[in-house]
């Protein structure tokens, strides 16, 4: 082979690498054949989105994660919330754990102690009946040891103080409906003491559990009310029954239920406004939208919130309360800003019901289950 056969040999090679790269380029220019081939996926039309975008939201927008794949709040899991209970209530943090715990580092259980004991309960709100059977349980018992046994004489004071919180009430929340209905809660209180942001933490509980839920806006008197329990149904996904601003409760609180009804939703959530204007007032107010409510469907659950910080003046309120609707349970809210966790006593023993939930901060899954062991627990933790 001479030097010009070996040339074109070359220039042939060199001219087919060239085309090859350039038919490959013009390829890759193009979009795949499938996508090219498929129309456009159809878009929901927006009110058949579902609506995830908390009007105030300046946290995580679940909206924002697009419409075919909304990102609803799951709530934190339970172990974490506990963690969080005794950090809030341990010793150091807590006037009335202190309290509790300074008897066991007294170094003589004289009378002088036993005073300074007494008052620092009664002080946290432990209610003067049960400080005096508190103190004279520990003074029958450490009288002959003493609290040179430090860790027995805190098994003592465990004891004792779990017995007045009542480990035996049931504190379980009544969630199921009777035969294919679904299960109404009612909650009351007077305005500003967290029943709104208490039936949006619970409602991220129960959708966390699979559980269909319909909220109603029964309290009518305040739009902003309103608003505020929708943004917390808007963020698990679930719908809030409102009516016109100033409209009738009982209306609300009928439509919410029917809703749930026709929905087949587990729970129906019941708002209602806590005005303390007069007893006759809030009785024939209160008295109406159970009634109304009880024409579709049994109220299953009354919760009322009580504001920890509050004090006597909550007792009060929960009084009167408990005089004009039959409440199942109690939520005792902001216990953390609470240094008189001694209210979860004085307020079980004064209306004779359980405390079911606490609430433990403005965070979105600041509420716990209330559970006597983990209370006295978190109290006597230094
Ligand atoms: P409502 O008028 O009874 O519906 O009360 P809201 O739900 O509007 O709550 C009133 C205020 O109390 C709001 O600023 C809440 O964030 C706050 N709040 C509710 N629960 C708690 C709690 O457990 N701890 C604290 N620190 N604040 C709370």
């Amino acid at each position: 082979m001479d030097l010009i056969q070996l040339l074109i040999i070359g220039l042939l090679a060199l001219s087919i690498v060239v085309a090859g790269t350039i038919f490959l380029a013009r390829r890759r220019a193009l979009p795949p054949a499938a996508k090219r081939s498929l129309p456009a996926e159809p878009t929901a039309p927006a009110e058949d989105r579902p609506t995830t975008q908390p009007a105030d939201s300046d946290e995580k927008s679940p909206a924002s994660s697009g419409p075919s794949t909304p990102t609803l709040d799951r709530p934190e899991a339970p172990a974490s919330r506990m963690a969080r209970l005794r950090r809030r209530l341990a010793g150091s943090n807590n006037p009335l754990a202190r309290g509790l715990l300074s008897i066991l580092s007294a170094d003589r259980l004289d009378a002088d102690t036993w005073d300074d004991f007494e008052a620092t309960l009664i002080t946290s709100d432990l209610g003067v009946g049960p400080t005096q059977e508190l103190t004279a349980a520990l003074r029958r018992e450490l009288s002959i040891d003493g609290v040179g046994d430090s860790v027995k004489a805190k098994q003592v004071l465990r004891r004792e103080l779990l017995s007045l919180v009542n480990p035996n009430l049931d504190r379980s929340l009544k969630l199921r409906g009777a035969s294919g209905l679904p299960a109404v809660v009612l909650v009351v209180g007077v305005n500003g003491t967290g029943k709104t942001t208490t039936i949006g933490k619970l409602a991220r509980v129960m959708v966390a559990e699979n559980q269909s839920v319909v909220l109603g806006a029964a309290d009518t008197f305040r739009a902003a009310a309103a608003d505020q329990l929708q943004t917390w149904g808007d963020r698990v996904g679930v719908p809030t029954v409102r009516g016109p601003e100033a409209g009738d409760p009982a209306a609300v609180a009928y439509q919410a239920v029917q809703r749930g009804i026709d929905d087949g939703a587990d729970v129906v959530v019941v708002d209602t406004a806590g005005r303390l204007h007069t007893k006759t007032g809030l009785m024939d107010e209160l008295g109406k939208i159970k009634r109304v409510i009880e024409k579709l469907a049994p109220v299953t659950e009354v919760l009322l919130l009580i504001d920890a910080t509050t004090g006597q003046n909550g007792l009060i309120q929960a009084r009167v309360f408990a005089e004009v609707v039959q409440i199942t349970g109690i939520v005792l809210s902001k216990l953390d800003g609470s240094a008189k966790g001694g209210i979860v006593v004085q307020v079980q023993r004064e209306l004779g019901v359980p405390v079911k939930l606490i609430g433990l901060g403005e965070g979105v899954d600041d509420l716990v289950p209330f559970e006597a062991e983990a209370f006295v627990d978190a109290l006597l933790s230094e």
